[in-house]
């Protein structure tokens, strides 16, 4: 089994899924329940949702009445980071496993999930060094983002491969970009349309470091090898720097400040996927505590489609010339 995580996809429109959840609800969310109530590509034999935000959290009730698959599973990551916490989400990671064990007649011992861990722990370091490259101004924002996304959905062996040679190939390359391009810390809701990176790219804009799943949250620090597998693997997430999803503010904003200052960027680009209420709690504890810092700050809540980002232009712009 390969592990293949679900992207929205900007260029469809979502009625299906109206017909379940109300308008104001997070419209990523509904793109991808939209995309399963569709029907996903015939390899896809089960889905598994974690607690990222109550949104998606709520939403998996509707998936298990009306989405037709073999397999559909919640993990619950807890919120919480305490030694209560770890326990529960190791009690519920057995669950999973158990769960697939039958569904799939398969063993997955610690062995397997021991080998697992460290083919991603190597896949963790080369992405790191990679990311380094857009900082040295060798390596598009959109051309990461975009290599991030090809990992989380590839066989892993295959990603490895891919990204060694990248690296090989970014070492020999000598800087091309254009050194007038404002320096952003990219951070916000889930943010996987690569266009939109590109759309930024395009008013003048690189993303140098970034706060996101689809960026420096996946290889964040590597997992302990030395460890029992699944304490290993709880521990891991429960020690890294909280997602958008989650609260409190203050939190997020120490680790998105820290990066800001090391990476020493121009300005922080702050973007919730229209109605992602945890990116909209976050925004003026964010906007205050930058503004005292003197760090420019922009907050912009977008649609979930190309022909939306247009609009957007005049205020990208203006937040160009002020920095
Ligand atoms: S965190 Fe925001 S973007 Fe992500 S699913 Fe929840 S509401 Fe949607």
């Amino acid at each position: 089994m390969v592990p293949v995580r679900l992207f929205g996809d900007p260029t469809i429109g979502v009625d299906k899924a109206n017909e379940h959840i109300p308008p104001n609800h997070c419209i990523w969310a509904k793109n991808i329940l939209e995309q399963a109530i569709k029907g996903f590509k015939d390899e896809i034999k089960g889905v598994i949702t974690t607690h990222g935000c109550d949104c998606t959290n709520r939403e998996f009730d509707i998936w298990l009445e009306c989405i037709d698959l073999e397999f559909l599973f919640f993990l619950n990551a807890p919120l919480k980071r305490n030694e209560a916490a770890l326990k529960f989400f190791i009690a519920d990671m057995k669950e999973l496993i158990y769960q697939l064990e039958e569904a799939f007649n398969v063993d997955i011992t610690s062995e397997k999930i021991s080998e697992a861990i460290k083919k991603m722990n190597q896949i963790r370091e080369v992405l790191r060094e990679i990311s380094e490259y857009r900082i040295k101004m060798i390596l598009n924002g959109s051309e990461f983002h975009s290599l991030v996304k090809r990992v989380q959905q590839m066989d892993k062996n295959e990603a490895l491969e891919m990204l060694l040679s990248r690296l090989e190939a970014l070492k020999t390359q000598k800087p091309h970009l254009d050194k007038n391009l404002k320096k952003i810390l990219l951070t916000g809701s889930v943010i996987d349309d690569t266009e939109f990176i590109k759309f930024l790219e395009s008013l003048g804009f690189h993303i140098v470091i970034d706060d996101l799943c689809i960026g420096t949250k996946y290889f964040w620090k590597n997992v302990n090898e030395t460890e029992e597998p699944l304490k290993a693997l709880a521990e891991y997430h429960l020690n890294k720097p909280i997602y958008s999803t989650k609260f409190p503010s203050y939190k997020r904003f120490e680790n998105i400040k820290d990066l800001a200052k090391k990476y020493n960027v121009d300005g922080v680009i702050n973007i919730a996927q229209k109605f992602c209420e945890p990116v909209l709690y976050d925004h003026p504890y964010f906007s205050k505590k930058f503004k005292e810092l003197e760090i420019p700050y922009l907050f912009v809540e977008i649609e979930y489609n190309r022909e939306s980002y247009k609009q957007l232009i005049t205020r990208f712009e203006a937040f160009k010339e002020i920095i």
